[in-house]
Formats: C-alpha cells, sequence, structure tokens
C-alpha cells in the first residue's frame, strides 16, 4: 500500500465522529508487528476530558464534541479501543546522555493506529501515560497532568511558530494520582505525529533484526517520510533525514527552542520535534542554557543542539550501513561506504547552516535589504547575538523590539544594553543595509516571523501548577496567547513579558514525569 499519497481505494472519509467512528489505518502493526508488543491500554476509574484540540480534530475528520462526549473520552483514555484500531507498544532502543541503552520502547505509550488528514497525509494516533507495557522497566506507565499539559503548550506552540511538531489531540484526566515526588493526579495524552519513528527505532533493528527486516523497517521509513527517494537508496534516505533534521534545528535555533532531552529516542525520523519533556524557550539568550533537571553536563545545552543532532545523525547512518555492506568482511567496500555517508552526513552543517541564515535573515529583516550580501547579514547576525549574550536579553524580546526600532523607536533596544557605543555601531550597520527602502513594511514582514508570545518558563509553570490544582484557565489563556504568537493583543502584555528577575536563574524541568 502507498503510505503517503491519498489512497484512492480507501472507503470516504467517514463523517465527523469520535475514534470508534474513524477510518483507521495500521499500517506499522501489519507490516512491522516484531518492531513491538500488541497489547491494549489499561483502563482508568474516572476519565474527564480537560483538552481536546479542535483545530487538530477538524484536521483529521473527528468530531471535538464527539470527543468531549463520555464515549470519545473513553477511547481518549484507553478505557475502550477504537473500532479498527490495534494498540500496541513500540520496541525502540536509544543513546541516553551519550550511553547506549539497548532497549527502551513505549514504557507508557500505545499506538493505536494511523488516520488520514485533510491533506491525505497518513498520521499516527498514539497514547502516552495508558499503562505498564513490557518496555515499562521500573515505570508505573502513567503521566501527570502537569507533564501532558506542557506537551500541548509546547506543541502548539511550536505549531503556530511554523516548526515541524507532533502535537496533542486531547488530553484526559484519569481520576487516579500518579506517585511522583508528590502524589499528582493522572492524565493521557493523544499525540498525533507523522510517525513515531525514531532514531532508536532504526538502532533498535539494526541490533536485532534480519537484514530483510532491517530492508522492510528502511523502507516504510522512506515510503512513509520520504518517497522521493528511490527504493533502496540508503544513503539517499540518510541524506532527506539529514536534510529534515537541518531545517528542524535551523528552527528551533532561530526562534530559541531547547529541547532538553536531545537523546537518540527522542529523534523523529520525520523531522518533527518528539519528546520535548524539560524543553524551554530561552528568555535572556544565551548558548549554554540549560533547562534540564537531568542535564548537570549540559550536554543539550542551547548552543550545543545542531552539533548534537549531527551526532544523533551519524549513530543513524550507522543503523543503514549493514543494508549497504552486503559482505562485512569485504574491507574496500565498508571504506568507501562510510565514506560515503560520512560525506551525506557532513552535509548536515551546509544545510543547517543556509535554512539557519534564511531564518535569522527574515527575523532582522534583511530579507529586504537593499542589496543582497550574505558575508554582511552574517556578520550582522552574529554581531547582534553576541551582544544579545552580553547583556543576556530576552531571545524573543529582542527581535520583536528590533521591528520598533525601525518604526522610529530607535532606543528600544540600546537602553537595555550596557555597551551603547556598541549598539550603536551595530545599529548603524544594520540600519544601512536597508538603504532608502520602506522600513515601515520591512517592520511589519519581522512581526509576522517574530513572535511577541511564547510559552514562557514561569508562564507555563504557573498554568501547570493552577491545572494541577484543578484550575485550568491560566492554562486555557496561555494556549490562545502562543496559538496566536504574532499579533499583539491588548490584554496579553504579561505574556510578552520576560519571567521576573531571578526566575530564569533557578529554572529546571523534569522529564520523565
Ligand atoms: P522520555 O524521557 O519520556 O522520552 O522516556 C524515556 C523512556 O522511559 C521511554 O522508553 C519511556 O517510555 C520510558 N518512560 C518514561 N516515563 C515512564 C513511566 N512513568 N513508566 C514507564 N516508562 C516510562
Ligand atoms: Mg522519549
Amino acid at each position: 500500500m502507498d503510505l503517503v499519497a491519498p489512497d484512492p481505494s480507501a472507503p470516504p472519509r467517514a463523517g465527523l465522529g469520535t475514534l470508534d467512528e474513524a477510518p483507521w489505518d495500521t499500517t506499522y502493526a501489519a507490516r512491522l508487528s516484531w518492531l513491538g508488543a500488541r497489547l491494549n491500554p489499561q483502563p482508568v476509574t474516572a476519565p474527564g476530558p480537560l483538552f481536546v484540540n479542535d483545530d487538530l480534530a477538524t484536521d483529521l475528520g473527528l468530531d471535538p464534541d464527539a470527543l468531549r462526549s463520555p464515549h470519545g473520552t473513553a477511547n481518549l483514555a484507553g478505557n475502550q479501543v477504537p473500532n479498527g484500531a490495534r494498540p500496541l507498544a513500540q520496541a525502540y532502543a536509544g543513546h541516553q546522555f551519550g550511553q547506549y541503552s539497548p532497549q527502551l520502547g513505549d514504557g507508557r505509550a500505545h499506538l493505536l493506529g494511523e488516520l488520514r488528514d485533510r491533506h491525505g497525509h497518513r498520521r499516527d494516533v498514539a497514547l502516552k501515560g495508558s499503562g505498564r507495557t513490557p518496555f515499562s522497566r521500573g515505570g508505573d506507565g502513567r503521566a501527570a497532568v502537569g507533564p501532558m499539559l506542557r506537551e500541548v503548550l509546547v506543541g502548539e506552540a511550536l505549531h503556530a511558530l511554523g516548526i515541524p511538531t507532533t502535537r496533542a489531540l486531547a488530553v484526559v484526566a484519569t481520576g487516579e494520582t500518579v506517585q511522583r515526588d508528590t502524589p499528582l493526579p493522572g492524565a493521557v495524552l493523544t499525540r498525533v505525529a507523522a510517525s513515531h519513528l525514531r532514531v532508536g527505532t532504526a538502532q533498535y533493528v539494526r541490533d536485532r533484526a534480519s537484514v530483510e527486516r532491517q530492508a522492510s523497517f528502511a523502507a516504510y521509513v522512506r515510503e512513509r517520510h520520504h518517497p522521493h527517494v528511490a527504493d533502496g537508496d540508503h544513503l539517499g534516505l540518510l541524506a532527506a533525514v539529514v536534510s529534515a533534521q537541518a531545517r528542524l534545528l535551523a528552527d528551533w535555533m532561530a526562534l530559541g527552542f531547547v529541547h532538553g532531552v536531545m537523546n537518540t529516542d527522542n529523534m523523529a525520523l520525520s523531522g518533527e520535534s518528539i519528546d520535548f519533556g524539560p524543553c524551554a524557550f530561552l528568555e535572556a539568550h544565551d548558548p549554554q542554557a540549560v533547562f534540564s533537571s537531568i542535564d548537570t553536563a549540559g550536554r543539550y545545552r542551547f548552543g550545543a543542539q545542531p552539533s548534537i543532532a549531527q551526532w544523533n545523525l551519524a549513530r543513524y547512518a550507522e543503523t543503514l550501513l549493514p543494508l549497504q555492506v552486503p559482505d562485512a568482511a569485504d574491507e574496500t567496500v565498508v571504506g568507501e561506504v562510510i565514506e560515503a555517508a560520512t560525506q551525506v552526513l557532513r552535509g548536515f552543517e551546509g544545510e543547517y547552516h543556509a535554512a539557519y541564515l534564511a531564518r535569522m535573515r527574515a527575523k532582522t529583516g534583511l530579507t529586504h535589504a537593499a542589496e543582497t550580501d550574505p558575508a554582511r547579514d552574517e556578520a550582522l547576525i552574529a554581531d547582534l547575538l553576541d551582544l544579545m549574550t552580553a547583556d543576556r536579553l530576552d531571545h524573543t524580546r529582542t527581535f520583536r523590539l528590533l521591528a520598533r526600532v525601525l518604526r522610529g523607536e530607535t532606543d528600544r533596544v540600546r537602553m537595555l544594553v550596557t555597551d551603547s557605543a556598541g549598539w550603536d555601531r551595530w545599529q548603524q550597520r544594520w540600519l544601512a543595509a536597508f538603504g532608502g527602502a520602506d522600513v515601515a513594511a520591512v517592520a511589519d514582514a519581522m512581526d509576522r516571523v517574530n513572535p511577541a508570545y511564547i510559552p514562557r518558563n514561569h508562564l507555563v509553570e504557573e498554568a501547570l501548577a493552577a491545572a494541577t490544582e484543578g484550575d485550568l484557565a491560566p492554562f486555557e489563556e496561555l494556549l490562545s496567547a502562543v496559538r496566536d504568537p504574532f499579533i499583539e493583543r491588548p490584554g496579553r502584555e504579561r505574556y510578552a513579558a520576560p519571567a521576573p528577575e531571578g526566575f530564569t536563574e533557578g529554572y529546571l524541568t523534569y522529564c520523565g514525569t
């Protein structure tokens, strides 16, 4: 079956309904059943809806109100397996903080199956926090309300910012308590993803599967995510995954997003952002910024993310080698294949750089400069980031203020920096790049790429703390702001303001919770 193009033989999209009425596909279960454990989610005591994503539901041909009904909620809680779904826990391995774990897998998640969105794209629908599986190790298989609503906020923010990401379809409360440092209310998240195939999935396959199965896994990845690559062209597949990740990392770096746990099991072969547990958006621009409580060495600090992505991609490249070298004893062929794969991996740097520069030129308005001059733009961007780092300027707000400088509020950034002479020199060079152009139009274009609202850490914490106590209003307000990030609206001033003094220094988030 063609995994990508709309399937003309498929029955017409069912009318809007619950997950029970949806036209499920289960291609992973059918083709890769050996790559997971077939089992149903574990029911919960008292499911109740906390969040339903109307926009995403409609996109999938589902009725948001039906999802909120008791019947819809029973599906989303894992209490009733939707008709046509075939739940399974996926197996995968992964390098965690550089250490290889040969068996991870979904310890608290169940893939229900796949649905097509309105464009015909196949999307995984999976529950998270839905009970123990053969891959749970010591874990309880459950999730708490706070981290699941964090996944909603961050996914919706990334999506609104135009960054490829998995998204939450729904969160339901379980009515049960999960024990973490303290007892917390439990929740199940329904996640929609281009797929849940990870670098770590490929590592697991390379370790455990026959060459035939390795080839069928690679074919599945290719068909599902990179169908333009020729069948059996493993270097081409590597190049496609490298390219998707280079673009993703450029997006993260331009927007100041820190994933937090870039283990190989948290990197999707589709190029979507996934499993951003202890993630955060930068406040002060700082290449050294770390927010994850468990990242004590700063391996996944903001500035290290592109090189970590490249390291992870090298692990992916290793999984494709057995397919390219039928006879591992032939050292000449092995050497040639490794050299070719290394060249493809090196391509990450150029692709990343080009994508990042394009994003940053748009953020600084330089896309609209009077003359094209890449060297000038690179220098201006690097010098701006240095000035921001030196004074710990807020990443998001500084770019927003630059547009106001163009609108004549020339002191807007200057008054925030200590090196005002240095700032004046930068600002002069920057303004000179526009020649006599209509800078008001440039400022408007900048406002369409520089968000006013991101899920700022102090606001996220405040919203999650209230939600944990049963008050969803702060979560809903913050969600509305981050879903509409580019237009400043009266009453939302506090969502655009940096965290109070001292908050960010001590700010850490926790994963696996
Ligand atoms: P994460 O850090 O959330 O990406 O998870 C890393 C691994 O730990 C994955 O294999 C998860 O399925 C597993 N895991 C995390 N939390 C739990 C939990 N509460 N119960 C069982 N497995 C878990
Ligand atoms: Mg994970």
